[in-house]
């Protein structure tokens, strides 16, 4: 089983790091260096080879700069979402009275690649329905959810700019596709308890409700 701890982050957005040989972080928040603080203490920093972002959502990206600068690391989002970084309504920044940072991505992804994150391989699924450039991250039966789904039957909310429930509900049922133990989503608890249920709630919920 692959090392993953949840980084203290600011607001309440969460981000993950995956400590494989060529460890990655899986958003970073609002802080970078309330993140660098907790990664300096599991791994060197320059090991860092990618910040994967699930999506352009500012509490969830707005570090990733600053953090990338110090690290090394390269900025991996998915290519529907990386058309958005500059958009203050897209990337939510508006809602926080701020402008979106400045955020060049490194690697643009399309949905369906493997990373190579030396000891395992990562799978990016795209999920669009929260935004456009929505991804979750698959592996030995984790899951990295991002905004899409939440624990306990929740799910992403669609009535920001680019969301889509027609979209959300399409990617949801392909996430009931998948056997999970453990979701690591954006936001809330991680959780390992009958975790494909819990997606199945969720595409329910987001049937009856979106
Ligand atoms: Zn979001
Ligand atoms: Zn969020």
């Amino acid at each position: 089983m692959v090392q993953v701890y949840k980084i203290a982050a600011s607001y309440n957005a969460n981000a993950y790091l995956i400590a494989t040989k060529r460890p990655i972080m899986v958003d970073v928040g609002m802080n970078c260096d309330l993140a660098l603080q907790s990664i300096e203490k599991i791994i060197v920093p320059n090991a860092l080879e990618y910040i994967v972002l699930t999506h352009c959502h500012y509490d969830h990206t707005s570090g990733a700069p600053e953090l990338a600068e110090k690290t090394g690391a390269r900025i991996a989002i998915h290519k529907n979402d990386a058309e958005s970084l500059g958009d203050d309504h897209a990337t939510v920044s508006n809602l926080f009275g701020v402008r979106s940072p400045a955020i060049k991505p490194d690697v643009i992804l399309q949905g369906g690649e493997m990373l190579d994150l030396g000891d395992l391989e990562l799978k990016v699924v795209h999920t669009p329905g929260h935004t456009p450039g929505s991804i979750c991250l698959y592996a030995s039966k984790q899951l990295f959810s991002g905004d899409t789904v939440f624990p306990n039957g929740s799910v992403g909310r669609t009535d920001l700019k680019g969301g889509d429930p027609n979209q959300l509900i399409k990617s949801i049922k392909l996430l009931t596709t998948l056997d999970v133990d453990i979701m690591y989503s954006g936001h809330g608890d991680v959780t390992s308890k009958d975790v494909n249920a819990q997606i199945r709630d969720s595409l329910r919920f987001a049937e009856q409700v979106l």
